[in-house]
């Protein structure tokens, strides 16, 4: 069985304390490689290897930088046929999706940072005739990125492309449930020539390393994808040790739909928007709100979309959904799909765990006839599970909209373009999507607000968190040609 190794200072080590925990195919249930189980001790290493690689790699030229990451997406484009194959083993999800999303995306992630590490610059303001200051963007330093299992490479690269390109030296700490492609990852880096220490990869378990990574003096930044409650945790250690911190959280978002939304595409992308990737994407709507004069409508049609999605064989081409990503998780969707039963929740289509060999499959489910003040449409379920409410006016709709505690996506369907302006600007999150969804320019802000996030990723922000700015401020005079 294959085992997955830490990967630091430029060697692939097994933890210090050699154990592995076993590494499952979420689709069949079965382990089938085994991933490091690692703690402190390694977390040191690689803080230090990514400690004394910091003074030569932020000084190489942004020139350099670029080169070296657009060899590492060269590679992944070589590799995208198994490092899709490995993904989808590894996640559960369509490996169609993987080979279309998630590795072309990782790939884009590194060609685009290496593009823009260029435009990173600084400010310069003459304030009399004998002044002048300017601003330049230092790295950082050593950085953490830690990511979760939905998107794992996808979602890693996001992170370790920008915090490369800015100069600074990683320590990336993948999702321990999907490990596998940072692990590929690690051998393409090696293989493109980045210097050791510069990019280090440590596999375990938070709960062993989240407090070491959090804490650590030398390590500048955290970068983390995940759970509002380890976001939290982390910010409660880090915060009162001043290091910067981008935390990506949580969400759970509206959906509005109003009647005179384009009617056809509305209702294909939000079959989508409901369950791409098992309704595993932070960025999935859950909660769709439709305006009452089209609600019939769009319940019979919704219901017949949806009973009609494939869930199966992550490797059939036929299957519109995989696995979710483990037998916790699937017990966590299923046992909200009972909270709302217990609440009154009339299930439309699904509901059911879906028996395929041992693996952890669940029926793409839509339920109504819930308060959206019930904990199924205030808590993060984060899968194949969404709910369907009418509402009546904009304000009423406005106020569901932004009930919850999250505030990361919404989308908004209505050929009216006054309204979607006067909703986009009222609805709490960090983007709002209008007649699209997940429609991302690389260059926009990415983040979200309330519980779902802080900080801000994305093009130049990016750049900036994983950078530090100084003012340098200049005085000269005539007398000083006289010296
Ligand atoms: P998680 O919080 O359990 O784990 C995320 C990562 O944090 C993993 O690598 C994990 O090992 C690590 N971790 C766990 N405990 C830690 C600790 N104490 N200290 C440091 N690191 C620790 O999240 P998950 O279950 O892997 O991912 C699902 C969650 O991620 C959902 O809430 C989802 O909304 C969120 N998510 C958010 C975004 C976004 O952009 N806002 C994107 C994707 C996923």
């Amino acid at each position: 069985m294959e085992k997955i190794l830490n990967y630091i200072n430029g060697e692939w080590l097994s933890p210090k304390n050699g154990k592995f925990q076993p590494n499952k195919n979420p689709a069949t249930g079965l382990s089938y490689s085994e991933v490091p189980d690692s703690d402190a001790d390694d977390a040191e290493l690689a803080i230090s290897a990514a400690t004394a690689a910091f003074p030569s790699w932020s000084k190489t030229s942004v020139r350099e930088r670029s080169e070296l990451m657009r060899k590492l997406a060269e590679l992944i484009k070589e590799n995208a046929d198994s490092l899709s194959r490995d993904e989808s083993t590894d996640n559960g999800k369509p490996h169609k999706l993987a080979s279309e999303v998630d590795i072309p995306r990782s790939e884009l992630n590194f060609r685009f940072f290496a593009d823009l590490a260029v435009s990173l610059h600084g400010e310069a303001y003459r304030s009399d005739a004998n002044t002048m200051s300017f601003t330049e963007h230092a790295p950082l330093g050593p950085v953490v990125c830690i990511s979760p299992w939905n998107l794992p490479l996808y979602l890693l690269t996001w992170k370790i492309a920008p915090a490369l390109a800015a100069g600074c030296t990683v320590v990336a700490k993948p999702s321990e449930i999907t490990p596998m492609t940072a692990y590929r990852l690690s051998q393409l880096a090696a293989q493109a020539g980045f210097p050791k220490g510069v990019l280090n990869f440590v596999h375990g378990r938070g709960s062993l390393l989240g407090e070491k990574l959090s804490t650590d003096p030398r390590i500048k930044a955290i970068s983390f994808t995940g759970s509002t409650q380890t976001g939290r945790t982390i910010a409660t250690l880090a915060a009162p040790l001043f290091k910067k911190l981008a935390l990506e959280m949580g969400g759970k978002n509206p959906v509005v739909i109003f009647k005179d939304a384009e009617y056809d595409k509305m209702l294909s992308t939000v079959v989508r928007s409901s369950f791409s990737n098992q309704g595993q994407i932070c960025l999935c709507g859950s909660r769709i709100f439709v305006e009452r004069p089209l609600y019939e409508k769009f319940k019979k049609d919704f219901i017949a979309r949806v009973g009609a999605l494939n869930v199966g064989d992550p490797f059939n081409m036929q299957s519109d959904l995989g696995a979710v990503v483990s037998e916790d998780h699937m017990g966590k969707i299923l046992s909200y799909i009972k909270k709302a039963r217990d609440e009154g929740g009339v299930i439309l289509t699904g509901g059911e765990q879906l028996k395929v060999g041992g693996g952890y499959f669940v029926q793409p489910t839509v339920i109504e006839n819930l308060d959206y003040n019930s904990c199924v449409n205030q808590d993060e379920i984060f899968g194949p599970v969404v709910t369907i409410t009418p509402f009546d006016s904009e304000e009423q709709v406005t106020a569901m909209a932004n009930s919850t505690r999250y505030g990361l996506a919404a989308s908004v369907w209505t050929t009216n373009l006054n309204r979607a302006q006067r909703i986009a600007r009222q609805i709490d999150s960090g983007i709002v999507w209008v007649n699209t969804w997940m429609n991302r320019d690389l260059r926009t802000p990415f983040g979200g607000v309330k519980e779902s996030g802080y900080g801000r990723e994305g093009g130049i922000e990016a750049l900036k968190f994983f950078s530090e700015v100084k003012t340098i401020c200049i005085e000269t005079s005539p007398e000083q040609d006289k010296l």
